[in-house]
């Protein structure tokens, strides 16, 4: 009798930081799910992190077709990563991009017949074509920054790039199809500001529009009613997308259906500090500002000191995530300064940030309005109130304040006075309003997971083609 013949083995590469890691580690949690065998590809400095302080190896033993590897990204151990990313993505053309290839080629042990790689990483998609193996783009930002990236050729074009930070920021921007009408010169991706069309990032970014439809389909960590006019508009372009977002609901939802138990999923590349649960647990029903600016942003010390006057003004209670990394320029956060209201405020170098913003007793998110964040708060129905530090950062927050009306966009403005009414503003004035509005968006994401949502159904093709195409 014929030996039935292994499930496919499908490779995911996400680009080596938190956000990243931690949305594609969900979806290969999916595609398990979904019967498919995968390869998690990592650098090696996310690897030992992930080993350090995640519990993926216990939560993957449930899978045996799931493998962690690792591959070199080419720089030495104590490079400051975090600060320096175009570095790495720089490196890694040059030193991983071989490496990738023979590992496409020898599988490290298995056959690889798919890959899914985030198109941030440009290079995959090259190599899987040189070797004919059929690849998925993913990608972890929304889609209309994405689309705003897919445009950069049209924005020079037109000349309404570039610009700096110097000139008239409100200006309104037309090249951009279905956000003509909100959409501003400060609500473009940060680098846009740097006047000059040469800037790395731009050039990084300008070859979207041609690399995405090369790829067999693009994965959307998004769902179709967040997103559905500027969705419209890209699948002009790149016709063959499955957006299957929020993908950290996406799975709880999954798990829940299967009725499978297993161990919580911690995906951090640092270590939780559980205990502001048990603070949370003591607190009023939604009276909490959670504060986070992600793993990467940085402040200065006088925007610390603006942001902690503001909150604590405010007399609002708050949790503060403030990693020992993000005062610019200093190795330590100066805590001595940060003293004085220990009754209402609760800070921690991370937190659990999912079960935070689920907590009962949290009523706003203060955020950098990096993607992964901004799709957790609209998941966990949190109101939010944008300070956006770079990148898609500054498009996300724009369509929190004017397309979803679901909080504040805080850009460019960072006072203590400013900072204090908007809080007030999202905790008490208007409350009820962003309350409501949020409850809604959430309860759309939750349709979009349930069986024959936009989401459900997006991944059931995904992983039926998946099948189809694998060689
Ligand atoms: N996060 C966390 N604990 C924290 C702060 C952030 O677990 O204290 C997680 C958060 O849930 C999100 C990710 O880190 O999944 C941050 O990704 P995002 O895209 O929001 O921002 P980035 O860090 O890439 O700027």
């Amino acid at each position: 009798m014929a030996k039935t013949p292994p499930p496919q083995r499908v490779l995911i590469f996400p680009l080596p930081l938190q956000g990243p890691v931690n949305s594609m580690l969900k979806l290969a949690e999916l595609l398990c799910l979904g019967g498919l065998h995968v390869t998690f590809l990592v650098t090696d400095h996310i690897d030992a992190r992930l080993r350090r302080y995640s519990n993926v190896q216990t939560r993957f033993q449930s899978y045996p077709g799931f493998r962690l590897q690792a591959i070199s990204d080419g720089l030495p151990e104590n490079h400051p990563r975090g600060d320096k990313f175009l570095e790495v993505f720089e490196s890694m053309k040059v030193y991983t991009k071989p490496l990738f290839k023979e590992l496409l080629q020898s599988g490290g042990g298995d056959r690889i017949s798919c890959v899914i790689a985030d198109g941030g990483l440009g290079f995959p998609l090259d190599v899987a074509e040189d070797v004919g193996i059929p690849l998925f783009i993913v990608r972890t930002i929304s889609a209309a920054c994405l689309w705003v990236f897919f445009c950069l050729p049209q924005l020079i074009q037109s000349g309404e790039l570039p610009f700096t930070g110097d000139d008239d920021l409100d200006v309104r921007v037309k090249s951009v199809p279905g956000m003509e009408r909100f959409l501003r010169r400060r609500d473009l991706p940060s680098f846009c500001r740097s006047g000059n069309v040469a800037d790395p990032n731009i050039e990084l970014y300008k070859g979207e529009s041609t690399n995405n439809p090369r790829a067999a389909g693009l994965i959307l960590n998004t769902f179709e009613e967040l997103e559905s006019p500027i969705l419209s508009h890209m699948c002009g372009v790149c016709p063959n997308i499955y957006t299957i977002g929020p993908l950290h609901a996406h799975l709880k939802s999954k798990l829940a259906a299967t009725g499978a138990s297993l161990p919580d999923f911690s995906n951090s590349l640092w270590e939780e500090d559980r205990f502001c649960l048990v603070w949370l647990d003591s607190q009023p029903h939604k009276s909490v500002l959670y504060v986070s600016f992600g793993s990467l942003a940085t402040v200065t010390r006088d925007q610390l000191m603006e942001f902690w006057h503001g909150l604590v003004n405010s007399g609002q209670r708050f949790l503060w995530v403030i990693r020992h990394d993000s005062v610019a320029g200093e190795s330590r956060v100066p805590m001595e300064l940060l003293q004085g209201s220990e009754e209402r405020g609760f800070i921690v170098d991370w937190a659990p940030q999912e079960e935070v913003l689920a907590h009962p007793a949290v009523g706003g998110f203060l955020t950098h309005s990096g993607w992964n964040s901004t799709l957790e708060s609209v998941y966990a129905g949190v109101p939010m109130i944008c300070w956006p530090y770079f990148l898609d950062q500054q498009v996300n927050s724009r369509l929190v304040e004017e397309e979803w009306k679901l909080g504040f966009d805080m850009k460019d403005t960072c006072d203590r006075s400013v900072i204090e009414e908007t809080v007030r503003n999202l905790m008490e004035v208007r409350k009820d309003e962003f309350q409501r509005n949020a409850a809604q968006m959430a309860s759309s994401a939750k349709t979009s997971l349930g069986d024959g949502g936009s989401s459900f159904s997006h991944l059931e093709r995904l992983i039926q083609d998946i099948k189809a195409k694998s060689v």
